[in-house]
């Protein structure tokens, strides 16, 4: 048998850390005193892209249409953004992480927005990954929108799954032209922000981009103390 491995785009920690911030990569911890640990040493939380969340975390049997799982990593996240929740300290997620966020705080998923919504957009392009394909429409009154400073942003797309049920602490700030969930955030002053498509591909060339992470590092700066 194959040794297991983790594996992270560059892109992830490039991002960071032109935003300001020391980017620290987190093993596939197990016990529940080094995830408390972990939580003192980091100021904040990046929940990255990655394969499909296993549907038992939101109470549903894998439909055919499901890819593949890693439930280590499931655990490992699931726990993880529940202690900087309640620790108050920022979290942020992109992709599979807007949906890890989703699911660990209470909410549920599309396994599969094709055959679960039908008629919807191309949201696996097959464009080059720094290339805008779609839009996402952003509420007004939100934190992304104070980000980005606008209503209507460009973004790419990489993903089959998609927010379904939002997490009742959550609120969705942004969607694209078919109703896909794109962003979600917190619904009080915490600063949890999750975003469907994939930004780290696309901040060196676009500012909107680069913004959240920017305020994400500052966030952590800010908050990141408190726990
Ligand atoms: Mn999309």
């Amino acid at each position: 048998m194959d040794e297991e491995s983790i594996r992270l785009n560059t892109s992830y920690f490039r991002a960071i850390e032109e935003a300001g911030g020391l980017p620290i990569l987190v093993p596939t911890l197990q016990t529940p005193e080094s995830l408390s640990q972990l939580s003192e040493l980091l100021d904040g939380i990046l929940f990255s892209g990655g394969v499909d969340i296993d549907p038992k975390h939101y109470n549903e049997e894998p439909l055919p249409s499901l890819g593949q799982i890693t439930p280590d990593r499931d655990e490992l996240e699931i726990s993880l953004c529940r202690i900087f929740y309640e620790k108050n300290k920022p979290i942020f997620g992109i992709c599979r992480g807007v949906q890890l966020i989703n699911v660990a705080l209470g909410g549920t998923l599309y396994q599969d927005i094709k055959t679960q919504l039908g008629n919807v957009l191309k949201h696996q392009q097959d464009a080059p990954a720094h290339a805008p394909t779609h839009r996402v429409f952003i509420e007004k009154d939100s934190i992304l929108f104070s980000i980005v400073r606008t209503e209507i942003l460009p973004v790419n797309s990489f993903h089959h799954q998609a927010v379904k049920d939002v997490a009742p602490v959550l609120r969705i700030t942004a969607r694209a032209s078919d109703g896909v969930i794109e962003a979600v955030e917190s619904n009080d002053d915490r600063f949890v922000l999750g975003v469907q498509w994939h930004p780290e591909r696309m901040f060196n060339r676009y500012r909107e981009h680069f913004e959240l992470f920017r305020r994400f590092v500052e966030e952590c700066a800010k908050r990141g103390k408190r726990g």
